[in-house]
C-alpha cells in the first residue's frame, strides 16, 4: 500500500498513543528509569529481508545445536566433551589432556577471527550468531508474540490489572519458557555426557544422578531468568564483547547506521525536510530501546530490525530504501570507504596463523588413534645377526581413541626382498579407548644388508580404513660406519 508522505505523522506509527514508548536519549540507558527501576521494552514486530534472513539463519543454528550430539563420527558424537574419560571429540578428531596445547592455537585463531569479523562487519556476531540473541529472538520472543500478541497488546497487558485472563496468559507463557529452558539445558548437558547417557540419567531419575540433575536445574533457572526477565539487559550492561567493540571498530567498519545527510532535518513538515518522517518506527522495533538516529551506540546489537522497519516506511512514501542501512561511518557521511586496512590485514594474518596451526597439528595428532613405533635393543644389541639373517626388534603402541573396538594391521611398504615380519602382520584388536603394546621382529637375509636400511610400515585401522605410514631404521652389521 502506498500512502502519500504527508499522511504520515509521528503519531501514526506510535504503537499506543495513550502510553507511548519511552523516548531514547544519549544521556541514559532507555531500559533504566530515572528512579533506577527497570523500564520494560515491548519491541514492535518487523518484517523484511534482513529479519527473514536472520530468522532462517537463527533457526539453522538452533537445529545445529540440537542435532550435533546426535550425529556420530568415528563412534562418538560430532562434538562431545567427554568429562568422565577426559576426552574431547570434535568432528572425528580426538583430544586428550596432553593435547590441550593445541587449543592455544585454536582459541587464538578463533579470537583473531572474531576480531577480524568485528573490524570488518561490526556486531555481526551479536545480531546474527550469538546464542543469547538467537534463543531470545527466535524462540522466546516468538512464544511471547504468539501468546500475548503484538507490542501494543503486550504493553496493554503489562499495564492491566491481574485478571484471570492475564494470569492464564502469563502462566502459559512462562510455562513454555521453562519448557524451552529445560530442553536447551538438557541438550547442553548431552554435550558433556552424550545423548545416550543423558537418556539413561533421565530414566534412572534425578536422585541417581544428583550432580547432573543439579546442573540442568540450575541452567534451566538461569535460562528462564535471562530470557523471561533479564533479556536485553545482558547485552546492554553485562556482555564483555559489547564493551570490546569500540576498540575493534573504526570509521570503516560496516555497522548499522542512519544516513543523517539524507534524513535530516526530520519531520516531513515541508519540501525542505529530509527523508526521515520521524515516525519512530525504527525506535519502536529496537530490542534494546535505542534510537539509531542518535548515532552508533553501545546498546546496538546489530539486529537489523531498524533497517527493515525504515525500508518499509521508505517504500510506502515512495522514497529510496536505505535511510537506515549497513554501511560504515565514512560511507554514511559520504567519505571514501576503505575495505582493506592495516588492522584487517593484521587480524587476518593472526587469525589464519592460529587456525592454520590448529588444523595442522589437530589433523596430525588428534586422529581416531595413535600408533607409535620404537626401536628396541635385544640383549643390549641394536640387532641380532646369525649366519643367514639379521633381526631388528620393535615395539608398537596403539592408542584407540574411539568408543568402539578398532583392529590394526601393520604391513611393509615396498619391502626389501626376503623381509619377514614376525608378530606385526596379524590383526591387532584394541578395545574402545584402550591401549595395546606389541613387539614384533623384522627379519632380513644377511646377504646384502650392510649398515642402515629404511623400512616403511603402513598401519591400517578398521572400521574406517584409516592409514598412516611410518619409516624406521633397520640396522645391520657396520651400521655405525654407515649412518
Ligand atoms: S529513520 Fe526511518 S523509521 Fe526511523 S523515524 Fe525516520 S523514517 Fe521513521
Ligand atoms: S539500533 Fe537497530 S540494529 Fe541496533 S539493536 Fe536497535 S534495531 Fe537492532
Amino acid at each position: 500500500m502506498i500512502i502519500p508522505r504527508q499522511a504520515y505523522s509521528p503519531q501514526s506509527f506510535t504503537p499506543m498513543a495513550s502510553t507511548p514508548p519511552k523516548k531514547p536519549n544519549l544521556d541514559s540507558v532507555t531500559t533504566i528509569n530515572t528512579d533506577g527501576s527497570r523500564y520494560f521494552l515491548h519491541p514492535a514486530d518487523v518484517h523484511g529481508k534482513w529479519t527473514l534472513a536472520r530468522r532462517i539463519f537463527g533457526l539453522l543454528l538452533i537445529a545445529i545445536y540440537v542435532l550435533l550430539p546426535w550425529i556420530p563420527i568415528n563412534g562418538a558424537p560430532a562434538v562431545f566433551f567427554d568429562v568422565e574419560h577426559r576426552q574431547f571429540y570434535f568432528f572425528g578428531l580426538n583430544f586428550r589432556p596432553q593435547d590441550l596445547w593445541m587449543m592455544f592455537f585454536g582459541i587464538t585463531g578463533l579470537g583473531f577471527s572474531l576480531f577480524f569479523i568485528t573490524s570488518l562487519l561490526g556486531r555481526l556476531w551479536c545480531g546474527w550468531a550469538c546464542p543469547y540473541t538467537v534463543f531470545l529472538d527466535h524462540i522466546y520472543r516468538r512464544i511471547e508474540r504468539m501468546i500475548e500478541g503484538d507490542a501494543q497488546a503486550r504493553r496493554k497487558l503489562a499495564a492491566a490489572p491481574w485478571t484471570a485472563g492475564k494470569i492464564s496468559k502469563r502462566v502459559l507463557k512462562h510455562g513454555l519458557y521453562a519448557l524451552c529452558a529445560t530442553i536447551i539445558a538438557h541438550v547442553f548437558l548431552s554435550y558433556f555426557v552424550s545423548m545416550e547417557r543423558l537418556y539413561g540419567f533421565m530414566n534412572e531419575g534425578p536422585l541417581a544422578h544428583a550432580t547432573a540433575f543439579g546442573i540442568v536445574a540450575f541452567l534451566t533457572c538461569v535460562l528462564w531468568f535471562c530470557f523471561g526477565y533479564f533479556r536485553e539487559q545482558f547485552c546492554v550492561i553485562m556482555c564483555p564483547y559489547g564493551r570490546l567493540q569500540s576498540a575493534l571498530t573504526d570509521d570503516d567498519t560496516v555497522i548499522i547506521g542512519y544516513d543523517e545527510g539524507r534524513g535530516e532535518p526530520r519531520g516531513a513538515k515541508d519540501k525542505t525536510t529530509g527523508d526521515c518522517i520521524d515516525c519512530r518506527r525504527c525506535v519502536n522495533v529496537c530490542p534494546t530501546g535505542i534510537d539509531i538516529r542518535n548515532g552508533l551506540q553501545l546498546e546496538c546489537i546489530g539486529c537489523a530490525a531498524c533497517i527493515d522497519a525504515c525500508d518499509d516506511i521508505m517504500r510506502k512514501i515512495q522514497k529510496p530504501t536505505g535511510l537506515v542501512r549497513y554501511d560504515s561511518l565514512n560511507g554514511l557521511s559520504k567519505k571514501k570507504r576503505r575495505f582493506i586496512r592495516p588492522r584487517i590485514i593484521a587480524y587476518t594474518i593472526l587469525g589464519l596463523l592460529g587456525m592454520g596451526a590448529f588444523l595442522f597439528t589437530a589433523t596430525r595428532k588428534a586422529g581416531p588413534y595413535t600408533a607409535r613405533f620404537s626401536k628396541m635393543a635385544m640383549a643390549g644389541q641394536p640387532y641380532l645377526a646369525d649366519q643367514e639373517t639379521v633381526k631388528n626388534f620393535y615395539q608398537l603402541r596403539f592408542l584407540n581413541k574411539r568408543n568402539e573396538t578398532v583392529t590394526f594391521r601393520v604391513t611393509a611398504v615396498d619391502p626389501p626382498p626376503g623381509l619377514i615380519l614376525s608378530g606385526g602382520d596379524q590383526d591387532i584388536p584394541v578395545s574402545p579407548r584402550g591401549e595395546v603394546a606389541r613387539q614384533f621382529v623384522a627379519i632380513l637375509p644377511l646377504k646384502g644388508i650392510e649398515g642402515r636400511t629404511s623400512l616403511t610400515f603402513r598401519i591400517t585401522s578398521e572400521p574406517g580404513g584409516h592409514q598412516t605410514e611410518q619409516t624406521l631404521n633397520f640396522l645391520g652389521p657396520n651400521a655405525h660406519q654407515n649412518p
